[in-house]
């Protein structure tokens, strides 16, 4: 097992010497904040995520797989799942993806700062004031406001001109079919549509949707997305209508792909893209979707290592307020992972880790840096043994498995938010 090192520090976003964080971007006067990341040379800590790139392949390519005709465009917002976006955009562009999509321009600058060069889509539409970066960097934004049409003309011309070139700017036009959050709705599609014929140099180069309930099961979550793939149609023959003709129509997350595989419905909802994101890093929005043919693989594993062992006598107590008490003669094991790196404290004498490939449990409230593990019944427990919160271990005393599912089952959260919320004081390594 050999590990690659990313270096965050080198990573940098916008032309600005590197140290200085936040940054005043020169060109536009745009305060861009560089996320800052605990990096593998710098941690002492044992605590880090491994992500293993080899399954993040594997993933992509059950994907396609899924996708049939359909392009693959991979979901990196959230530092890609919190995998770290350049790592997993460069392991992504080598395995063939064509098109990234990201939340905020912020995550796309970091993307081409680190080498990207493939497609990408700004999803969030939060361009305000930051056209000239949004043009410098090549990103393809998505936009459901006349407004942004205007001004993205504006700054297309200004832009063309200062660079001496004709170049019109492709965007991707979003529709609000049911999901109630952003895209224009059926009742401005007219009036967004004109607009954009008046300006030239804004080209229509995709027009999406999103899905509100691909990953509710069952009838419910079938009868939503029909309703929104009624309107979705709609909406693309009014554009078509007017004589637009995009390259790209894309509507499906993770869920609503693997879902299209199982449930027919009256349109092929890949289109000619699909988006998938949590699906990339091996969790399965509904497990009852796959099939054998479609096994994905976890792509994190979150680890650390016992730093203080104790003997509690019967009846004495772990952690704040006091909220577990020892019943026998018990063996504490204090591990240096705690609420702020990400591990949801809702886990708090309800989780449970691997040592030596075995279960043990959480016990007392999870602290700010620290938890507790209750070893007593893992005699071999000793100072510096490795403790897994997320992942496989294979240890003395078997194999086992805790996934994002089984943890946001137990806290109460959704695997997005468990992957997500893995905080910047964990390093990364990459296997
Ligand atoms: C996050 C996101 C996706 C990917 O969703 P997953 O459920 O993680 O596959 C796709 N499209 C849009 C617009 C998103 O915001």
């Amino acid at each position: 097992m050999s590990s690659l090192y990313y270096s965050s520090t080198s990573n940098r976003i916008s032309t600005l010497p590197s140290g200085s964080s936040p940054m005043l971007s020169q060109e536009s006067n745009v305060r861009i904040l560089r996320p800052r990341r605990a990096s593998p040379e710098q941690s002492i800590r044992p605590t880090r995520a491994e992500v293993n790139l080899a399954a993040l392949k594997h993933n992509f390519h059950v994907l396609e797989q899924a996708a049939g005709h359909a392009q693959v465009w991979a979901v990196l917002k959230a530092d890609a799942y919190g995998h770290g976006a350049p790592a997993v955009a460069r392991t992504l562009e080598r395995a063939g993806v064509q098109c990234i999509a990201v939340a905020l321009l912020e995550e796309a600058i970091e993307l081409r700062n680190a080498g990207i060069k493939c497609s990408i889509l700004v999803m969030g539409g939060c361009y305000e004031q930051a056209y000239q970066e949004l043009l410098e960097h090549r990103l393809t934004p998505v936009v459901y406001h006349q407004e942004h049409i205007k001004k993205l003309a504006r700054a297309v011309e200004f832009y063309n001109h200062s660079q001496r070139t004709y170049k019109p700017l492709q965007v991707h036009l979003k529709i609000d079919t049911g999901m109630g959050r952003l895209g224009v709705t059926l009742n401005e599609l007219d009036s967004i549509l004109e607009c954009t014929k008046t300006y030239s140099n804004i080209e229509i180069e995709g027009v999406m949707t999103h899905f509100a309930c691909a990953d509710v099961e069952g009838f419910s979550g079938s009868e939503s997305m029909y309703d929104q793939l009624y309107r979705f149609q709609s909406a693309l023959q009014k554009i078509q209508r007017y004589g637009y003709k995009p390259r790209f129509t894309h509507a499906a997350n993770s869920a609503a792909l693997f879902r299209s595989l199982r449930e027919k419905f009256p349109i092929d909802l890949r289109f000619d893209a699909v988006r998938p994101g949590i699906a990339l890093f091996g969790v399965t929005p509904c497990s009852d979707f796959m099939s054998p043919q479609f096994q994905l693989k976890p792509t994190l594993r979150l680890r650390s290592e016992i730093v203080s062992l104790r003997t509690l006598e019967p009846g004495l107590c772990v952690g704040y307020g006091s909220t577990w008490r020892s019943s026998r003669r018990s063996c504490i094991a204090t591990i240096p992972m705690g609420y702020a790196d990400g591990l949801p404290r809702s886990l708090s004498n309800q989780g449970v880790v691997l040592i030596h490939g075995r279960r043990a449990p959480i016990v007392g409230a999870i602290s700010m840096d620290m938890c507790s593990i209750d070893v007593t019944d893992i005699s071999a427990a000793q100072l510096h043994d490795e403790v897994v919160f997320l992942g496989e271990q294979k240890g003395l005393l078997g194999y086992d498995v805790i996934s994002a599912e089984e943890i946001a089952k137990t806290a109460n959260l959704i695997p997005w938010d468990v992957l997500t919320s893995i905080s910047r004081r964990v390093p990364r390594f990459y296997i």
